[in-house]
């Protein structure tokens, strides 16, 4: 799929340049970040902008063409976090150590499949909050 330039910048922004997972800001690495689709197109997902997400290359690589997981906690197969009909907080939450945690069987089960943390991305988290820049 080829984006156009004016919808990536158009999706970076919307997104507040950071990854609309894990919420990583795209100063860091903003090369490898991708235009996500939130339902992938082998599941039928479209090209509209409604459909679209900014992710980090960690996030998309470990999301790949997946839209929905089971949360570890009930075991319910439930669908992926979607940045464009939920909001991140109702989902998530980060503590002082750069830990994310789903507050909810979708946010436990994104953070799951997601790998959302992997220790070099705790690591990473907890230096941006020690520095003040999450
Ligand atoms: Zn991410």
């Amino acid at each position: 799929m080829t984006i156009k330039a004016k919808d990536r910048d158009f999706i970076r922004q919307r997104a507040n340049n950071r990854c609309e997972y894990c919420q990583k800001p795209d100063f860091i690495t903003s090369f490898s970040y991708q235009v996500d689709h939130i339902i992938s197109k082998k599941h039928g997902g479209s090209d509209n902008l409604d459909n679209l997400a900014w992710a980090c290359f960690e996030c998309n690589n470990a999301k790949g063409a997946d839209i929905a997981a089971y949360d570890p906690i009930t075991n319910m197969l439930v669908p992926l976090y979607n940045p464009r009909t939920q909001i991140w907080d109702d989902q998530f939450k980060i503590d002082n150590t750069g830990f994310i945690i789903g507050k909810t069987a979708i946010g436990r089960a994104t953070v799951t499949i997601l790998n959302i943390n992997r220790e070099t991305e705790v690591a990473l988290r907890q230096g941006l909050i020690e520095l003040g820049n999450w």
